[in-house]
């Protein structure tokens, strides 16, 4: 199956890949996608299974492994010359190993060397998933031509990767970008990482919905009390959500004028389901970056909403096994 925009427009003039393709991984705290791709960045296979997240960590490799069986399964597996995983972190990728937050049976989980066991000899390449979403987003998506970028998503929690000089930054360990725990707010509320005030601690869609329900917004009847409810609640006129919007955009752009200083990135890429609530929360977002990238280098930084959809992180996973980012030529 070909993804919807995943192969909107064609990648590079010299497509890399020379028919050959590479097996993405995409593990989250929910679902555990799987999908071969080729140097377009179409996903040609899928699979999909629930992942057992309460489940012992043999339990929730083996649910890798059966999509993993589904790949090795199709004909054209024969053309895979590399494996691309993203995974949910934080991820080790210079152990090989991942530790995802929401899958308390991995902890030091040794991920590319199980893979490797069932992929034989080929290449892994592992990095963390808001890396993924980087390199997906510079190959296919909004980034495509910006050399400095971060990709960030905005959804039950907050994650982020780089590209710079043109190229994926993942880090040493694979989880350079984390922008959802920089502290934007010194003494503010406790995050669950141990720090104080992450951006995550006020920007996630359960942080928008809880400050919205604090401060006396109600959801209307049979409605459950999400970011998405509180988007449409905004966009009907209650102030009160829209300023659990805004204290949310205040805080993204706070982190992302941190980065456009540190690094000059000349783009910020915003995907996940916050950002689907549209002007609700960029508006606020352009005014207040307007307030915290003062500085010359620093003020010109973009804000765009992320074009790639679901099928990001396996996208990003195959971008990164290709070799690093792909440099567009749009
Ligand atoms: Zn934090």
């Amino acid at each position: 199956m070909q993804s919807e925009g995943a192969a909107v427009r064609p990648a590079t003039a010299e497509a890399p890949s020379g028919g050959r393709l590479v097996a993405a991984l995409d593990i989250g705290g929910t679902k555990i996608a799987g999908a071969l791709v080729d140097g377009e960045g179409r996903l040609l296979a899928r699979s999909l299974r629930p992942t057992p997240a309460a489940q012992d960590g043999a339990t929730v490799m083996a649910a890798v492994a059966e999509v993993l069986g589904e790949l090795t399964a199709d004909p054209a597996w024969v053309r895979v010359t590399a494996v691309g995983i993203g995974s949910a972190g934080p991820v080790d990728a210079s152990h090989g190993t991942v530790s995802p937050v929401n899958v308390p049976g991995w902890r030091g989980f040794p991920l590319v060397e199980r893979v490797r066991e069932v992929t034989g000899p080929l290449p892994v390449t592992l990095t963390g998933d808001g890396v993924a979403i980087a390199a997906a987003e510079h190959w296919q998506g909004a980034a495509r031509g910006y050399d400095n970028a971060l990709c960030m998503v905005v959804s039950t929690g907050v994650g982020g990767g780089f590209v710079l000089n043109g190229a994926l930054h993942p880090g040493p360990t694979g989880n350079a970008g984390h922008i959802g725990h920089i502290s934007v707010d010194l003494d503010g509320p406790l995050c669950p990482c141990g720090a104080r005030g992450c951006v995550e601690r006020l920007a996630s869609g359960p942080n928008i919905a809880r400050r919205a329900l604090e401060n006396g917004w109600r959801p209307q009847a049979g409605q459950e009390p999400t970011a998405e409810a509180v988007a449409a609640a905004a966009r009907a006129g209650d102030p009160v959500a829209a300023a659990s919007f805004a204290r949310a955009a205040q805080a993204l752009a706070a982190g992302i004028a941190a980065a456009a200083t540190l690094v000059e990135i000349e783009v910020a890429v915003i995907g996940g389901g916050v950002a689907g609530a549209g002007e609700v929360l960029f508006a606020p977002l352009r005014d207040h970056l307007r307030a915290y990238a003062t500085l010359s280098f620093a003020s010109g930084v973009r804000v765009l909403p992320a074009q790639l959809g679901t099928d990001a992180g396996l996208v990003g996973a195959a971008a990164a096994a290709f070799g690093g980012v792909l440099r567009a030529r749009g």
